[in-house]
C-alpha cells in the first residue's frame, strides 16, 4: 500500500485529509480522532471515580481555590493555602487514572485547631459550596461507642446521605465537618481507669470511616427505625475536616519547645496573643499530648490552625466577605426600597462592642441585630427611604437592648 493510501482506521479518513496520521502495529489513527478520543477519556475519568464533579473543579487549581476562600474567610492566610492543597490533592486523587505503578495516593484528611468562632466551620461550608459537594456538619460530643447512649459513628454518614439528598455518589464525595474532635481526647493519661466509651473509644470507631471503609449506614439514623434497609456507604472518597478549640493546647506546645507558658505570656503581656502566637508552631505531637490517640491523628495528616480574631479581623468580617453581615442586611433594606447607609465610626463601635463582650465573630450578627431590629421593623410600608447609622445610634439601640446580658454567659 503506498503512504498515500493510508487511511485511519476509526474515522476512515486518507492520509491527505489528516494533519497527522499516526501508525500503530496494524492501524492508523488521525490527529482528530486522537483528540476525540482524549475528550472520551476525560469525560470517562471524570464520570467513573467522581460522580457528579464538574470538569471546572478538575482545572480548579489551589491558587483559585484560594482565591474563592478570600472571597469569604478573613485572614486565616496560612491555613487557606494549606487547605487549598490539601483540597486540591484530595480530588486529584479522585480523578487520578487507574495506573499500574504502585503509588497510591492517600486521602488527605484536615484537622484545624482553633478557638471556637474563628472560621473553621466556615472554611468546610465554603469548600462544599465551591466545589459543588455535599457538606455533613457533625460534633463528636454527641458520638459513643457503639451500644451506648449517643449516637454510633455511623450517623454522620447518615448526615450526609441527607445532605446529598440521599445520592448515593454524591454522598461519597462529599465533605463531613467533624465539630469539636478535641472533646473526645482521652480523659486521662491512665486509659485503663474506667470506660471511656465518649472518648478514645469514638477515636476507634471513627478510624475506620476517617481511612476509607464500606459502612452499613441506616438511612433514616439511629435506633428509632431498626427496620430500614441499610445503604452501603464507602468513605474512601469522602473529605474529612476535623475541628477543635482544643483549650489549652499552648501549654503542650510551650512544653515542647522548652518555654514556660506563664513566663512566656508575661513577657509578652496578653494571653490572647500569646495563644495566637503558640498556634503556629504546633506540631501533631501536641495532639497526642493533648489526648487524640496516634492512629487518628495518623489519619487526619492535614494540620492546620486558625488564628484568633483581632479587632481589625473582625471589622473586615463585617463588611468585606461576599456575604458579609453588612451587606446582607443593606439587601434586606433595598427589598423594602430603603437605602442603609452605615458609618465607619458606627462600625468600629460595633467591633469595640464584640470585643469588650468578647463575643467574637459570631457576635458581630448579634450586635447588629440588635442595632437594626427597630428599624428592620419601623420603616417597611412608611416613607422613609433612607437610613443613616451613626455611632450615636448605635450606642443608643445597644443601651436599651439586652445584648449586655450576652456578656455575662461568654
Ligand atoms: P468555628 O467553626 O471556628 O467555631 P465558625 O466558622 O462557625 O467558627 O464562625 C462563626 C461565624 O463567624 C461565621 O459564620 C462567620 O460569619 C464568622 N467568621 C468567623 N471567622 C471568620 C473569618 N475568618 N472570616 C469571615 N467570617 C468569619
Amino acid at each position: 500500500m503506498s503512504k498515500e493510501d493510508l487511511e485511519c482506521s476509526f474515522c476512515g479518513r486518507k492520509k491527505a485529509e489528516t494533519n497527522l496520521l499516526i501508525a500503530g502495529l496494524d492501524a492508523h489513527i488521525c490527529d482528530r480522532c486522537i483528540e476525540q478520543a482524549h475528550g472520551i477519556v476525560i469525560e470517562e475519568a471524570l464520570h467513573s471515580s467522581s460522580g457528579e464533579l464538574s470538569k471546572e473543579l478538575m482545572l480548579k487549581k489551589p491558587k483559585s481555590i484560594k482565591a474563592f476562600l478570600d472571597d469569604y474567610v478573613i485572614g486565616q492566610n496560612q491555613t487557606k493555602k494549606i487547605m487549598s492543597v490539601a483540597v486540591y490533592n484530595h480530588y486529584k486523587r479522585l480523578l487520578q487514572p487507574a495506573t499500574n505503578d504502585d503509588i497510591e495516593i492517600q486521602k488527605s484528611n484536615i484537622i484545624i485547631v482553633g478557638q471556637t468562632g474563628t472560621g473553621k466551620t466556615l472554611v468546610a461550608k465554603t469548600i462544599a459550596r465551591m466545589l459543588n459537594v455535599p457538606l455533613a456538619i457533625v460534633d463528636a460530643t454527641v458520638l459513643t461507642e457503639a451500644g451506648y447512649v449517643g449516637e454510633d459513628v455511623e450517623s454522620i454518614l447518615t448526615r450526609l446521605l441527607q445532605a446529598a439528598d440521599y445520592d448515593l455518589e454524591k454522598a461519597q464525595n462529599g465533605i463531613v465537618f467533624i465539630d469539636e474532635i478535641d472533646k473526645i481526647a482521652r480523659k486521662s493519661d491512665n486509659p485503663s481507669i474506667t470506660r471511656d466509651v465518649s472518648g478514645e473509644g469514638v477515636q476507634q470507631a471513627l478510624l475506620k470511616l476517617l481511612e476509607g471503609t464500606v459502612v452499613n449506614v441506616p438511612p433514616k439514623g439511629g435506633r428509632k427505625h431498626p427496620d430500614q434497609k441499610f445503604i452501603e456507604v464507602n468513605t474512601e472518597n469522602i473529605l474529612f475536616i476535623a475541628g477543635g478549640a482544643f483549650d489549652g493546647i499552648e501549654r503542650h506546645i510551650s512544653k515542647r519547645l522548652n518555654m514556660q507558658a506563664v513566663g512566656f505570656s508575661a513577657s509578652k503581656g496578653e494571653g490572647k496573643t500569646d495563644r495566637g502566637d503558640m498556634l503556629q508552631y504546633i506540631i501533631p505531637r501536641d495532639l497526642k499530648d493533648f489526648g487524640l490517640i496516634p492512629e487518628i491523628i495518623g489519619r487526619l495528616p492535614v494540620l492546620a490552625y486558625m488564628n484568633p480574631l483581632d479587632e481589625a479581623a473582625l471589622r473586615a468580617i463585617l463588611t468585606e466577605p461576599k456575604n458579609a453581615i453588612i451587606k446582607q442586611y443593606k439587601k434586606l433594606f433595598e427589598m423594602d426600597d430603603i437605602e442603609m447607609i452605615i458609618t465607619e465610626e458606627a462600625l468600629d463601635y460595633i467591633v469595640e462592642k464584640a470585643v469588650e463582650y468578647k463575643l467574637g465573630a459570631r457576635g458581630l450578627r448579634s450586635l447588629c441585630e440588635a442595632v437594626l431590629t427597630d428599624a428592620m421593623f419601623d420603616l417597611p410600608g412608611t416613607d422613609q427611604k433612607e437610613l443613616h447609622i451613626d455611632d450615636a445610634y448605635v450606642a443608643d439601640k445597644l443601651n436599651k437592648s439586652t445584648i449586655k446580658k450576652l456578656k455575662a454567659v461568654s
